[in-house]
């Protein structure tokens, strides 16, 4: 049986062969955005993780009305700055700052707080929208993952905020522990397993 076609609306390449690499062997083949058309620019003015998921999930429906379209929108919540970077982390800074320098800024709004780093809790958070296709209406799913901000970055796996994002379960940063785990704990992998325990009911 041909496998159903869910697009990516998404063009950051990080996320997209988490998605994919998180989908693999399952009822669906995932196409990334770029590979079927054109990649959107989505104007992301929702206040919340799952509004810009569904914001962008939206602009490739109206493109794509009878394909299914999976839009992510994630971010890291840093709690001693009252959840900033949150919905802005791609953003932080400013959009063409490397990773490298928004961990500098990171780690300097912290050191402020005059907090002591066992104390920078943080989480990953992940809306990841679902639409049907012909559907009026999407699905939102949202997952977790819960940590700590360290001050320095440690690891070459993962993307983004990955090696300043400790796990004290597993003594690692998300950038150190493999991708093959991290893809069984993230909040991305959280969110992409209550829309795998939803498309098993359909
Ligand atoms: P979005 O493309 O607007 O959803 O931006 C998400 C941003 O959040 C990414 O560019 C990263 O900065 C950060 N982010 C989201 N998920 C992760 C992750 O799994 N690891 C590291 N950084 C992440």
């Amino acid at each position: 049986m041909d496998k159903a076609l869910v697009i990516i609306a998404s063009g950051n390449k990080d996320k997209m062969r988490e998605i994919q690499q998180i989908f693999r062997d399952r009822h669906f083949e995932v196409k990334r955005a770029m590979d079927v058309g054109p990649v959107l620019d989505v104007v992301e003015d929702g206040t919340t993780f799952a509004e810009n998921a569904y914001l962008k999930a939206k602009a490739y429906h109206d493109l794509y009305p009878d394909a299914y379209i999976l839009a992510d929108d994630s971010g890291l919540e840093v709690d001693p700055l009252d959840g900033r970077p949150g919905i802005y982390s791609a953003r932080y800074g400013g959009v063409d700052w490397s990773y490298e320098d928004k961990s500098k800024l990171l780690w300097e709004e912290l050191r402020k707080t005059g907090l002591k780093p066992e104390d920078w809790t943080a989480r990953f958070r992940c809306a990841i929208c679902f639409w049907e296709k012909v559907k009026e209406e999407p699905k939102t799913f949202e997952g977790a993952m819960e940590g700590l901000v360290i001050p320095e970055r440690r690891g070459e796996n993962g993307f983004g905020y990955d090696p300043l994002f400790f796990l004290p379960q597993y003594g690692k940063t998300s950038a150190e522990i493999s991708p093959d785990l991290k893809n069984k704990i993230s909040h991305r992998a959280n969110a992409l397993a209550q829309l795998e325990a939803y498309l098993n009911t359909l």
